[in-house]
């Protein structure tokens, strides 16, 4: 061990277990890849002010959670702990939205930094795979996030995972909504920190997951009651779109999750093994935070599935993700002679396509064959000064533990199709 330890509430991805985080990238980007969405990278960091005005002031993520910094330069920047507003900022800068191909659909992959208590599912460093379709109102669109999210997690082998669906309104009936609950709020008995929070952000407190709190919210005013015939209708064709899709959800009217963005469409993936940090993803409409930062009105919606919290589900669920084998043929050389010609043949058959490695540092050979053992190798190549007079390796076959000389010239060709 080194002086030093990963930064609290951090952890290395380090194999065998980094290929799981690689497997549920690859499983969760691939019904994207496969629906349009183009690949979009934007940094790390960002003004701090872009996620004061889009995420929103006095949500928890702006207001505590995030790692807000000044450069020697001034500038005051933030480490992303979300990828929409970025993701929306760089879609107005490169002017995406007047290509004239509405929507514009972006996917993405990354770290994302929040400044949390830690605990097991909870990290100041996790990653996401995002999606975001941006520019255009259309209760399809918001069906098609859901199901390509449900794709994902279904392709992975996950079952023990729920859809959690609601309509926040819009910028017509949530504040209508917005006076009566505050009203209704205004004549409990809360804490200090609560009673601000009403005023500000009035949604958020039916989010409060103590249950004092809750027992007093029951007759509050529900949303459901104000939502305007427009959010209405979007809201129910949304809902026979992913049953025609055979996706099963579940109306939660209290979902108003934690970010100030969303309007009408929003959602939530809960895996039921994975204790109290449940939310394996979420998302919705957000059609007010292009003018929040700036930008024309552009009505768009997204989700962020969480990476770290995917593989937490997965060992829930017992499922051990397919993880090929890395390496197929191992080499190992016998003295000096031997080792700079098959340097060379490993170089070729890397070249070739297939993947090889190679006994470094001029080991025995029992210790050799013991890394290509460890490697999952299904050919050993092993050649002595005698091997190559002869102008041959020995190519041993892990498997059956059969072996026979190949002649150099041939031996690419032989293992190609050895392992085809
Ligand atoms: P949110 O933007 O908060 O809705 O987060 C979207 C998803 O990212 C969540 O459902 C989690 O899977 C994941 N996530 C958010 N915060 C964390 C965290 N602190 N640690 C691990 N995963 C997280």
């Amino acid at each position: 061990m080194s002086t030093f330890q990963a930064p609290k509430g951090t952890y290395d991805l380090i194999p065998p277990d980094s290929a799981k985080y690689l497997a549920v990238r690859e499983a969760i980007s691939a019904p994207l890849k496969n629906s349009g969405y183009g690949y979009i990278e934007t940094p790390g960091f960002e003004d701090v002010a872009l996620f004061a005005r889009g995420v929103g002031e006095s949500t928890d993520i702006v207001s505590k959670e995030m790692y807000a910094f000044e450069t020697k330069g001034g500038d005051k920047l933030a480490l992303r702990p979300e990828g929409t507003a970025s993701v929306l900022r760089a879609a107005l800068e490169a002017n995406l939205h007047k290509a004239g191909n509405l929507p514009v659909k972006l996917w993405y992959s990354g770290s994302y930094y929040r400044y949390e208590r830690p605990q097991k599912g909870r990290y100041r460093h996790f990653s996401q795979v995002g999606a975001e379709a941006i520019g255009t109102e259309d209760p399809a669109l918001d069906a098609e996030l859901i199901i390509l999210a449900d794709q994902a997690y279904r392709s992975l082998g996950l079952r023990q995972f729920r859809i959690l669906l609601n309509s926040l309104g819009d910028k017509e009936c949530r504040p209508v909504y917005r006076e009566a609950l505050q009203t209704f709020l205004r004549d409990l008995d809360l804490d200090e920190e609560t009673r601000r929070r009403i005023e500000i952000n009035p949604l958020r407190v039916l989010d409060d997951k103590r249950p004092d709190v809750q027992k007093q919210l029951t007759g509050a005013p529900m949303l459901r009651d104000f939502l305007c015939d427009g959010c209405k209708a979007y809201h129910e064709e949304v809902r026979d779109l992913l049953t025609a899709a055979g996706v099963v959800y579940e109306d939660d009217e209290k979902l108003v999750r934690g970010l100030d963005y969303y309007t009408r469409t929003t959602f939530e993936f809960v895996h039921d093994g994975l204790g109290s940090q449940s939310a394996v993803g979420g998302g919705g409409r957000y059609d007010g935070l292009s003018e929040m930062i700036g930008g024309p009105a552009l009505p768009s919606v997204g989700w962020a599935l969480g990476v770290d919290r995917t593989v937490l589900a997965l060992e829930a669920e017992g499922i051990e993700v397919d993880v090929p084998a890395t390496t197929s043929v191992y080499a190992v050389p016998l003295g000096d002679e031997a080792r700079r010609v098959l340097f060379g043949l490993v170089t070729e058959l890397r070249k070739a396509g297939v993947a090889t490695d190679f006994a470094f540092g001029g080991r025995g050979l029992k210790g050799a064959m013991k890394s290509a053992n460890r490697s999952g190798a299904r050919f050993t190549i092993v050649a002595g000064e005698r091997d190559l007079a002869e102008g041959a390796v020995q190519l041993k076959d892990m498997e059956s533990g059969e072996q026979e000389p190949v002649a150099l010239d041939a031996l690419v060709a032989t293992v190609r199709a050895r392992l085809a």
